[in-house]
């Protein structure tokens, strides 16, 4: 099915842009990672969010999730990977399956480290960041899976399950990959791996990475007022745009970004 709105990031700043974009009467698609992997579910108490004192990161994601649920917004939980513009539609890549929408608002989050040494250049030669898409590759294969998210683990089985001999690092804290032509080792904690396959699984890739082309200015997603980034029907909300790294500032900014997607949605014709 083809959605009006694509929401990037199941976070405040998503959940608020999907209940706009169904107080718009547009269908609304959140495509996210589990709403327990989000950073804000460990905080033990929110005090500034105006009218909800006291609140856990868990009760007020859950609030957030069950409001905009409740409004008719969609979910998809799994890792968006790539997106790409044909016609008038983007294209998202959500594992190894593939949604489609007018427009899209990216409302990932901040991202959290830098690239590791070698991830750029060896990106699509041995280095992949989706166990489930790209595994068969490397069937009989040993590979590396560096994996800073709870479900890392369940994409390492995986991997096993279909035949590859598995070198699993958990959360390492540094890490470098090398290879000439194609991935050769993985160095982390100072101990190096010969592998010819390496998977990182986080939770967020940096915004340029998903959607190529995107501005960004200083690591963080660059808008006007109406939320609009510089490609055409892609708008941002959220800690991906900058500070304050903010609740509220996320709230707000993910109603404006879904009231303009659904304008934009609206003015490309309906969803095929
Ligand atoms: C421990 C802690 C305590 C905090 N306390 C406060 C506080 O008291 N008050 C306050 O105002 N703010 C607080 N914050 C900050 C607040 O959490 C953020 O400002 C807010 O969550 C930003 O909302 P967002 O929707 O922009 O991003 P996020 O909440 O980060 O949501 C983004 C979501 O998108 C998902 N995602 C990212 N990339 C992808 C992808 N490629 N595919 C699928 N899903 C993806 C992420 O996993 C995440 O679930 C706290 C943060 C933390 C970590």
């Amino acid at each position: 099915m083809a959605y009006d709105v694509i929401v990037l990031g199941g976070g405040p700043a998503g959940l608020s842009a999907a209940l706009n974009v169904r107080a718009r009467g547009r269908t609304a698609l959140v495509v996210s990672n589990p709403l327990s992997e989000n950073p804000l579910w460990r905080a033990e108490r929110i005090d500034n969010c105006l009218g909800l004192p006291g609140l856990s990161g868990e009760e007020l994601l859950t609030a957030l999730h069950h409001h905009a649920a409740a409004s008719g917004a969609e979910f998809r939980e799994g890792r968006a990977l790539s997106a790409l513009r044909s016609g008038e539609s983007w294209y998202i890549g959500v594992g190894d399956d593939m949604v489609q929408g007018r427009a899209v608002v990216l409302a990932a989050g901040a991202v959290r480290g830098k690239k590791l040494p070698g991830e750029a250049e060896l990106l699509g030669r041995g280095l992949s960041y989706c166990a489930t898409c790209d595994g068969m590759l490397f069937r009989g294969k040993r590979v590396a899976v560096l994996g800073w998210t709870p479900s890392a683990k369940k994409e390492a089985e995986f991997l096993e399950g279909i035949g590859c001999r598995v070198v699993y690092f958990d959360r390492p804290k540094d890490g470098s990959i090398q290879g000439r032509e194609r991935v050769e080792s993985v160095t982390c904690g100072g101990v190096t791996e010969a592998v010819e396959g390496v998977f990182l699984l986080r939770p967020a890739m940096a915004p340029g990475d998903l959607l190529p082309g995107l501005a960004v200015e200083n690591g963080f997603v660059a808008v006007d007022r109406e939320m609009r980034t510089n490609l055409p029907g892609v708008f941002a909300a959220g800690d991906c745009t900058g500070g304050p790294l903010q609740v509220s500032k996320a709230l707000g900014e993910g109603q404006v970004a879904g009231q303009k997607a659904a304008a934009f949605a609206a003015r490309s014709g309906p969803a095929e």
